[in-house]
């Protein structure tokens, strides 16, 4: 048994090492002119009027998987939480501009995903890595896009990672798909396990379109973000970059007809995280650079007291 399991860990550090690092996903990228940058002032200057955008988030999806894994557990202020299955949800964040039409921020659920896994890249260590048999549908992506009463104009994903990505399937193959920069494009190891079924999540869909994001010169102002993107220039949507969960990762903030609302994205997947201001755990990439985004997050908030939060998944 002890030269058994010696050998077995043999294999499996020589596989460790074998993995290289690699992108998200080989899907084609092209670059996008949606949005104008434009300054932090400019973004906050109206959030305390209503906008015209009508939100609605929606929960497509409940799951539980690993509290190690949405909150740094190794961060001191954690140091009375144990690991243990934390219930979450998956969203899709519907919004319904006068003008532009409608938009998804991330994409919920199809049903495809959960009915045949295999065709989406889904091996079995993918499946039981991610808990996947913990997922419950609520409102699949499908019902979500057929409840719009009027085409889909595009899909901002806050990030690619196969739960943002997962409502795909159901979203028609010329719907514009919209990351933030350098999310397609940069390496990190572990995207080795999921590159193959993000991108039979992707196939036969229009390709990823990544914001033109201006990167501001260092050094920043303290409470200034990288970059800022004013979606439709008129002040309804704007993209916040904020690097660090993933390469790309881009919070989302929309006056709507019930004022400001920031989408975190998985800045924060958790409310204990937020409230704490502890980033998450081994689903992040950057951990420095993630917490510093995240810190800048909630000082937006703490200046603009109406605004409402909505959480990566919960
Ligand atoms: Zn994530």
């Amino acid at each position: 048994m002890g030269l058994f399991r010696t050998k077995y860990l043999a294999a499996a550090a020589v596989s460790l090492v074998a993995l290289s690092a690699c992108t998200p996903t080989t899907h084609l990228m092209q670059p996008s002119q949606m949005g104008k940058n434009v300054s932090d002032a400019a973004m906050e200057q109206q959030l305390q009027i209503p906008g015209p955008v009508v939100l609605e988030t929606v929960t497509s999806a409940s799951w539980a998987v690993p509290l190690a894994g949405l909150v740094n557990l190794k961060d001191p202020q954690a140091a009375g939480l144990k690991d243990h299955e934390e219930p979450i949800s998956v969203y899709a964040h519907v919004l319904r501009h006068p003008v532009h039409g409608n938009f998804l921020v991330d994409t919920g659920v199809s049903a495809k995903i959960l009915q045949s896994p295999a065709e989406y890249g889904l091996n079995w260590l993918l499946q039981r890595g991610m808990k996947f048999e913990r997922m419950q549908i609520k409102k699949p992506t499908a019902q979500i896009v057929a409840e719009l009463n009027g085409p889909l104009a595009g899909v901002f994903l806050t990030h690619l990672h196969i739960d943002h990505v997962s409502g795909i399937p159901d979203i028609a193959p010329n719907v514009p798909l919209y990351i933030g920069t350098r999310e397609s494009t940069a390496s990190y190891v572990l995207y080795a396990a999921t590159q193959g079924a993000t991108d039979a999540i992707l196939a036969g869909k229009a390709p990823l379109q990544e914001l033109p994001f201006a990167m501001r010169p260092e050094p920043l102002a303290p409470d200034a973000f990288e970059a800022v993107l004013d979606i439709f220039g008129d002040g309804s949507v704007f993209a916040i970059y904020t690097p660090g969960h993933t390469a790309g990762s881009t919070a989302y903030l929309v006056r709507s007809t019930q004022g400001a609302v920031l989408l975190t994205g998985d800045n924060s997947h958790t409310q204990w995280g937020w409230d704490h201001g502890v980033e998450p755990g081994d689903y992040t990439q950057d951990h420095t650079r993630n917490r510093e985004n995240l810190r800048k997050l909630k000082a937006l908030v703490a200046r603009h007291p109406g605004m409402q939060v909505r959480l990566g998944h919960q």
